[in-house]
């Protein structure tokens, strides 16, 4: 076969999931299939994991309403194989390699990008929000966002590295060796959370959830006490087992107001409270006794230390790896999107994998 009938027979078109219009729900499309610019690296995604951002996007909430420009193809957690490099990549990246990348693109000059602080970075561009992201066939990313997977690390547990950076950075925000640690909400992002405490050192952790089938992903993932905080038992519990004095620290993953109020409420004096849920809405607090009499550490956590918490995901994954299976609750084809998100909005799964097949 001669050159120029191989690059006859290389595909233009792609499959991609894409929010078309400003309305719920998204599209199986075809779109032109990226070409990489300089400085840019194209992926064959295989898998893509789908997240609580693409359940709001789906669902065009007030948010995604504000922020999504479409028509955008969704989604930014994902493993893939590089198949072509852009002109002048340097990183060490070979075609064939299996990659996953930090999907938030860094403009690399401002005050944050240029003191080790790049996942502040303003001017950042989110893949699958600001622009195309990973639920297609093919991506393009720049060299300096594609993270290489070592090769004992599968696919599965690749195409998470992205929410599991969101755990890991939440629970190394806080000293839990030793610790009592409440995980306030078993998202997949909290329930990754229980094996890197544990992992780190936590003496006991603590998972608060109102979801039965979550509360049981939470017991799968080897939390020690599995509370629903709709019960009214959850801060006799948690006093009981902290013999009365509260938890060490608290990671807040769940993102509502009640909750949180609840959770300020069970840390203890001089304890750390880590912020990774966001809530949809302004709410009150009783700052005085519950933050400054107390003396507690609040500390907002935002995306992923670039590339610090990569290297320390890769590192959980190699010793821990087999821990985070339970979370992964469903594999499915990419074109049974609509099933996926039906389970997701339904509560009835931990982390949806779609499989792009190849
Ligand atoms: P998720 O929505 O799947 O999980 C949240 C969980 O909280 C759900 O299981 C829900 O049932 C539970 N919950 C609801 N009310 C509760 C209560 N009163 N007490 C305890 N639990 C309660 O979300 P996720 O994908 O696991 O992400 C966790 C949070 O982190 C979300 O708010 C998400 O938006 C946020 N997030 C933040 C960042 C960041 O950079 N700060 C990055 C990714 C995700
Ligand atoms: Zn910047």
């Amino acid at each position: 076969m001669s050159t120029r009938d191989r690059h006859a027979e290389r595909p233009r078109y792609m499959r991609c999931l894409r929010k078309t219009e400003p309305e719920p729900g998204f599209h199986l499309e075809q779109a032109t299939k990226p070409v990489p610019l300089r400085g840019e690296v194209l992926i064959r995604v295989t898998s893509a994991a789908i997240c609580g951002t693409d359940v709001h996007i789906y669902q065009w909430d007030e948010w995604s309403a504000n922020r999504i420009k479409p028509p955008t193809i969704i989604g930014h957690e994902f493993v893939g194989v590089v198949e072509q490099l852009g002109q002048g990549v340097t990183q060490p990246l070979e075609v064939g390699q299996r990659v996953s990348a930090e999907g938030h693109i860094c403009c690399g000059t401002c005050y944050y990008c240029r003191t080790g602080k790049a996942h502040l970075c303003q001017s950042v561009e989110i893949i699958g929000v600001d622009r195309d992201g990973c639920f297609a066939d093919w991506i393009s990313m720049p060299a300096g966002n594609v993270w290489p997977i070592h090769a004992d690390i599968p696919d599965r547990w690749a195409s998470v590295m992205d929410p599991l950076g969101n755990a890991m950075h939440t629970v190394a925000s806080a000293d839990v060796a030793g610790a009592s640690v409440l995980c306030v909400g078993a998202g997949p992002i909290g329930l990754f959370s229980v094996p890197i405490a544990k992992a780190r050192g936590a003496s006991r952790v603590i998972v608060s959830e109102p979801n039965a089938y979550r509360r049981g992903l939470a017991e799968a993932v080897g939390a020690d006490l599995v509370l629903d905080p709709t019960t009214g038992d959850l801060e006799a519990a948690v006093m009981e087992v902290t013999r009365g004095m509260g938890v060490d620290v608290i990671l807040e993953m769940s993102g509502h107001p009640g909750a949180f109020r609840q959770a300020l409420r069970l840390a203890r004096l001089a304890g750390t409270m880590v912020l990774l849920g966001i809530p949809s809405r302004e709410f009150a607090i009783d700052w005085a006794e519950e933050v400054i009499f107390k003396a507690l550490t609040l500390v907002g956590v935002n995306g992923r230390r670039m590339f610090e918490t990569w290297y320390q995901t890769e590192e959980f994954l190699l010793t821990h790896g087999p821990s985070i299976e339970p979370v992964l609750t469903h594999t499915m084809p990419m074109e049974d999107f609509d099933t996926a998100f039906r389970y997701l909005t339904s509560g009835r799964a931990g982390k949806i994998i779609l499989d792009f097949g190849g």
